[in-house]
């Protein structure tokens, strides 16, 4: 009997619905790692020329980053394949350097899960010289979110990417960023993870892989979890292993 699962992953050709990674990578990198229309971080790979279902293969010059709402307009009709095809050529994301996509952060004081340690009720997560670089503020008023902001930095003293007030940024000049999922993955070069992170709605962020740099300082988060930082000199500063920090004013400060 066939498997009617898995003749929904095929096209009349035969075409997987699965796109290899590598073309994945190679759309993503010239949209910008966002939809190609409004810059949204969060996307899906769409083939407009062929459509899916006519295309003989994966082609990248006719697959493209289109946001769930983009993406719906394009299907009823309400996004015109010239549209798309003009913005492929010209992204969003090129155009304002970076992608972007608003958290949903509730009411609540959110969770931070540093790698394999818990934040709870922390402000401030990273501070230095005076500037919070990680920081959880109260809502400007009662129902209204908590509000998230972030800065990062990578060796060059070039920013990956930020969070301002629940909304993420990942900024184009990495060489890449992939969101699958509620997961984000920025990438400063080939095999060297910047930052990753999971954000469980409402009041849930998992920060699981990080390395970044201040004035020399750097906070790694490594895979298995060990928060690591070093000093400007490279000698081992902190290392954290599976803590749990309830309330502290401020978590890491750098000076
Ligand atoms: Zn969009």
């Amino acid at each position: 009997m066939p498997n009617r699962k898995l003749q929904g992953e095929f096209n009349k050709h035969g075409l997987p619905r699965q796109i290899p990674n590598p073309i994945k990578r190679e759309v993503r990198r010239r949209s910008g790692f966002g939809c190609v229309v409004c810059g949204a971080t969060v996307y899906t790979y769409h083939h407009f020329d062929p459509p899916y279902a006519d295309a003989k293969k994966h082609d990248p010059k006719g697959i493209t980053l289109l946001c769930a709402e983009c993406h719906s307009n394009a299907t009823k009709g309400l996004l015109s394949d010239d549209t798309i095809r003009k913005k492929t050529k010209a992204p969003r994301c090129l155009e304002q350097g970076s992608s972007h996509f608003k958290l949903d952060i509730g009411g609540q004081f959110p969770i931070v899960h540093f790698g394999n340690s818990l934040l709870v009720g922390n402000p401030t997560i990273i501070r230095a010289f005076g500037k919070p670089l990680f920081a959880v503020d109260r809502p400007e008023k009662s129902g209204a979110p908590f509000r998230i902001s972030a800065l990062f930095y990578d060796r060059e003293g070039r920013e990956t990417c930020r969070i301002v007030e629940n909304e993420w940024h990942g900024f184009i000049a990495n060489w890449d960023i992939e969101c699958t999922g509620n997961q984000f993955e920025v990438h400063r070069a080939h095999g060297e993870i910047a930052f990753r992170m999971r954000h469980v709605p409402p009041n849930e962020l998992a920060v699981d892989r990080l390395d970044m740099f201040y004035r020399g300082f750097r906070v790694i988060i490594q895979p298995d979890g060990r928060t690591t930082t070093y000093l400007p000199d490279g000698q081992m500063w902190f290392q954290w292993d599976g803590a749990s920090l309830i309330g502290n004013n401020a978590v890491i400060v750098i000076e």
